[in-house]
């Protein structure tokens, strides 16, 4: 029996790269949903939000009436946002043109496309410390993110060059690369274990 068995996790699948991340959790034999309505919130023990295109996602989530129980679910049970994923959780976002309203719900500042546009996206080999143990694993930054900055209370565990790229606040997870792109679960188990 999966370790697992017990467990439920949702996926944001209004855009983006939610395949993936299911491809992933049915790897570890996770039992996933994928959530589009707010009662497909129900019953989760933890939510993935990929990435994709923030500009669209909040405008959807608008559209589906998900905006107000995606924060409260953030508020209380554990949340794994990753590039578009990782701007919804933010507090605020610098050089906001296009105007997205993130959820509030991680205390860290963002630059949408601060790794630049598609044409510089890049993978990187990094390090990151999960539960005090280093862990190498491949980062693909796809027009990433950039943590601009770092609440007290949120703790920075991989940087590239200097800079934040996974953090961790409480029950919530964010990185600026996408994690989902190999078959490498180990960032997926660290949010299963260690954060969930
Ligand atoms: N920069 C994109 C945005 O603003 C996110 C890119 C991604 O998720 N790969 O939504």
């Amino acid at each position: 029996m999966s370790k697992y068995a017990n467990k439920r996790v949702g996926i944001l699948a209004l855009q983006g790269d939610y395949a993936r991340h299911q491809h992933l959790l049915d790897m570890l034999e996770v039992d996933s949903v994928l959530v589009r309505l707010e009662r497909d919130l129900a019953r989760l023990d933890a939510l993935i939000i990929p990435g994709g295109e923030s500009t669209t996602m909040d405008i959807v989530m608008d559209r589906f009436n998900l905006r107000k129980p995606l924060i409260t679910f953030g508020r209380s049970k554990p949340v794994f946002g990753t590039c578009a994923g990782m701007i919804m959780l933010a507090s605020e976002i610098e050089n906001n043109i296009s105007n997205v309203t993130p959820l509030g719900l991680m205390d860290i500042g963002v630059d949408r496309n601060g790794y630049g546009r598609q044409v510089h996206s890049f993978e990187a080999s990094i390090d990151s410390n999960l539960a005090g143990e280093r862990y190498e694993m491949t980062a693909t930054f796809i027009r990433a993110p950039r943590i601009t900055r770092v609440g007290p209370g949120v703790t920075v565990l991989a940087k590239y060059e200097n800079d934040p790229i996974l953090v961790q606040q409480n029950n919530l997870l964010a990185a600026s690369f996408h994690t989902e792109l190999d078959d490498d679960t180990r960032l997926l188990t660290y949010f299963l274990d260690e954060v969930s």
